[in-house]
């Protein structure tokens, strides 16, 4: 790996043309540039901070995966480990991706921004980046999923003498001053969170959002194997009438902390957490939820137990020997005398579960929608040449996470490789005398530059 002290306008990269230059060097990333190298194509990694850093340094220090081990699945590196059915904790899951990147040396220059990027007429990209300009045939924007952590405005609201931080920020109770801790969102941060807290003795109070949740185990196996062996993992987004709202929905919270259990939110209220309805302003001083602290818990649970549902149907038309067991029995229910309004004089700090947002103002081509969010087939968008990877539910419910987002890297580098074997094609009918732009389904391609 090359690195490079990324001063803006420093000239180490000024004048250099890839075939592909991929922005981002976290697993998406790394993923593209296994499979370019396996097809032998040119191309650059770009990475602003450290191969692995997301993992590393945004995640606080008990983080570990919900998803099983075996689910690390990167191109040609699946989990390497003894324990394939546990959860790799913060630092292990940042070595498997330096392994990764090990394994194959990507070309990855590493402490280098994109600041800019855009198609010029020829089909030539121009990347504007803090160690020069850039040139490449075809750019994958790999920059991961949650960008910007996003806090509301009434943050601005709330008394100075409160820590406020984002799940991003958050490490553990010792960073916070002395006192209560209100956690903002019960999504998988939030949920989490609260409950690394509540683990290590602060008094945490809770706004609990509308987030599903999901059993870590049923009938005698991990939910995810089950969904796996159901064919959840392989339906694709086009297979859902909504796409837009599946990509939109919140994640199920869980853990795979001390190998894996339920978060069960009422329990956490029965052995002394706060919950609270959804924080929805900060007025006369006073933090304000909405009165639907029993519809959200009720429906994590229906969401749950409809996914046991599911299992049960299965088990039963398969055939599979399953262990029986009893279903969930709520151990805590919210009285009618929940408050809807907390003094914030008690509160040391927050803790913004409040998830994360895109910035892709970078990208001067039209290719997002009325959202700002890019609008892709799997990945591939309608500038020529420009492609996406590592979104959620880019193209499966693993396209934005370890498991499913080597297959994405492997289709965007086939097209990748068709387009290129296209371009030369055209090249020769050009030089020969016919226009290019009557070859049918010639979009992938323009005929400014002979490519090598
Ligand atoms: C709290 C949390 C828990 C998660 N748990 C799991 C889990 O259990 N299992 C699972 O499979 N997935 C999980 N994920 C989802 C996913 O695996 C991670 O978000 C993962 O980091 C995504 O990898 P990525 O390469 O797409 O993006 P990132 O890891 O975000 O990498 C993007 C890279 O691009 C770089 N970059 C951004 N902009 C630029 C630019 N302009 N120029 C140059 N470089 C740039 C960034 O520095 C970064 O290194 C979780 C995510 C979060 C937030």
């Amino acid at each position: 790996m090359i690195h490079l002290s990324g001063g803006a306008g420093a000239p180490e990269l000024d004048g250099e043309h890839r075939t592909v230059v991929v922005v981002g060097g976290g697993q998406a990333g790394l993923a593209m540039s296994k499979c370019l190298t396996g097809r032998r194509v040119d191309h650059l990694v770009l990475e602003r901070d450290r191969v692995g850093g997301e993992w590393r340094d945004r995640r606080w220090d008990s983080f570990c995966l919900v998803t099983p081990n075996w689910q690390c699945n990167l191109p040609g590196f699946p989990y390497p480990g003894d324990d394939p059915n546990g959860f790799m904790v913060r630092d292990e899951i940042a070595r498997y991706v330096e392994d990764f990147a090990r394994s194959f040396g990507p070309p990855v220059v590493t402490g280098v921004r994109a600041t800019g990027l855009r198609r010029d007429r020829g089909g030539v990209f121009h990347l504007a980046t803090t160690a020069g300009a850039v040139t490449a045939d075809h750019v994958v924007v790999a920059t991961g999923p949650y960008q910007v952590p996003l806090i509301p405005r009434m943050a601005e609201r709330l008394p100075e003498k409160i820590l406020q931080l984002h799940s991003s920020q958050y490490r553990n109770s010792a960073q916070l001053p002395a006192g209560d801790v209100l956690v903002v969102g019960s999504g998988q941060s939030g949920a989490q969170i609260a409950e690394d807290l509540h683990l290590a003795g602060r008094r945490v109070h809770l706004a609990v959002g509308s987030a599903p949740r999901v059993a870590r185990f049923y009938r005698g196996r991990d939910v995810v194997a089950w969904l796996s062996d159901m064919g959840y993992y392989r339906r694709t987004i086009d297979e859902f009438d909504d796409a837009d709202a599946v990509r939109l929905r919140a994640n199920h919270y869980v853990t795979g902390r001390d190998g894996g259990r339920d978060i069960d939110l009422r329990a956490f209220a029965r052995d002394g957490m706060r919950l609270h309805g959804r924080l929805t302003g900060v007025d006369s001083g006073r933090l304000r939820f909405a009165q639907d602290l029993k519809r959200n818990l009720d429906h994590a649970d229906a969401v749950s137990e409809s996914i046991k549902d599911s299992i049960d149907s299965y088990i039963a038309a398969t055939g599979v020997i399953a262990l029986a067991e009893a279903r969930y029995t709520p151990v805590w229910v919210p009285g009618e005398e929940q408050a809807s309004e907390l003094d914030p004089a008690g509160i040391a700090a927050v803790i913004w579960a409040t998830g994360f947002g895109r910035d892709d103002r970078w990208i001067d081509e039209p290719v997002f929608d009325g959202h700002g969010r890019p609008r892709h087939t799997r990945g591939v968008t309608n500038c020529p040449g420009l492609y996406f990877l590592g979104l959620p539910w880019q193209y499966t419910w693993g396209s934005g996470r370890l498991s499913g987002v080597g297959a994405d890297a492997e289709h965007l580098a086939d097209r990748i490789v068709a387009a290129r074997g296209a371009r030369r094609l055209s090249d020769v009918r050009w030089i020969a005398g016919t226009p290019w732009n009557t070859c049918p389904g010639d979009d992938e391609f323009t005929p400014a530059r002979t490519v090598a």
